[in-house]
């Protein structure tokens, strides 16, 4: 779509340019910003002039990806298990055009429930770093990070400038399912599960305005996993749109949260 109010376009190249003028926004992938009318937007600051490496080995054995590595560059990064980048890249049941612009920060700033850049670091306890206005840097989880639908815990004149996924994460096995109203439908559940050597970490989206976290002991029964799932969808609401209503969204996600526990305890659940 043509953004008929922007009169000017630029390629930040350092911090300095960051800083926005009246009217300016963000660009990274472009594929949320160009797809509507953006009536308060006369100036776009084009983030991919930083030029970012899409991602970093971390010293400490972890992995950093850039707020502008896109969709199909992070299914290139050096995970040990790459699985759970693949299968949250096609949760997204983007083209292979829209994948190759959008950027994992793009999809975490834009904070929908289906933001499966979102359930992928936020399953592996994955932190954003964020670039303050005073040149100074802050952290914050990604699950405190995204807010609900399209809010996000960014004060004005901070950009995102990655998202690092600790080591103690990234060798964990991990299972996903997913369940939407149609084949190549927008996902309206989304689980996520990492086994942990004490407990399975349940990372919810898609279903709730917000990614939930839910952790249970391996081996936990059928019922008790419904029941913690139960709990967590009520403490934040499940989530309504044309995609799922709330009552078929918390069964799904029961049901796929049951699957995921299943598939990362041995023996079955
Ligand atoms: C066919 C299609 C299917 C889609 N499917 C999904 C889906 O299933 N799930 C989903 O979540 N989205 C979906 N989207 C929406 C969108 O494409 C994705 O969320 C994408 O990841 C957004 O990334 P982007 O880089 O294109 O962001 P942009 O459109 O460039 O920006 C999005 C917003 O984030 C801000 N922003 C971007 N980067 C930063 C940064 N580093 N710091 C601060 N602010 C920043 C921008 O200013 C803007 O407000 C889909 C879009 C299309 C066209």
């Amino acid at each position: 779509m043509d953004l008929a109010w922007v009169e000017s376009h630029r390629y930040a190249s350092d911090r300095g340019s960051l800083a926005l003028r009246p009217g300016e926004r963000l660009l990274a992938g472009g594929t949320w910003l160009f797809s509507e009318p953006q009536s308060d937007v006369t100036g776009l600051v084009d983030l991919t002039g930083l030029d970012w490496a899409p991602w970093e080995n971390l010293p400490d054995g972890g992995l950093r990806l850039a707020a502008t590595c896109t969709v199909a560059q992070a299914q290139q990064a050096p995970w040990p298990a790459p699985a759970l980048a693949r299968q949250c890249a096609d949760a997204l049941l983007m083209s292979f055009k829209v994948q190759s612009a959008a950027t994992v920060g793009g999809n975490l700033c834009l904070a929908l429930p289906a933001g499966a850049m979102i359930a992928l670091t936020a399953a592996l306890a994955g932190e954003v770093l964020i670039w303050t206005p005073d040149g100074g840097e802050r952290r914050t989880p990604v699950t405190e990070f995204v807010l609900g639908p399209e809010r996000v815990g960014l004060r004005p004149g901070e950009v995102v400038r990655a998202v690092d996924l600790p080591a103690r994460t990234l060798h964990r096995p991990t299972a996903l399912r997913r369940s939407s109203l149609t084949a190549h439908g927008r996902s309206a559940a989304l689980v996520v599960g990492r086994r942990d050597p004490d407990a399975v970490v349940l990372t919810l989206t898609a279903s709730v305005p917000r990614p939930v976290v839910v952790t249970v002991p391996p081996g936990s029964s059928e019922g008790a996993v419904r029941a913690a799932v139960a709990a967590a969808g009520a403490r934040v609401g499940w989530y309504a749109d044309p995609h799922g209503a709330p009552d078929w969204r918390a069964a799904q996600t029961a049901r796929l949260a049951v699957e995921v526990c299943a598939e990362l305890t041995e023996g079955g659940l």
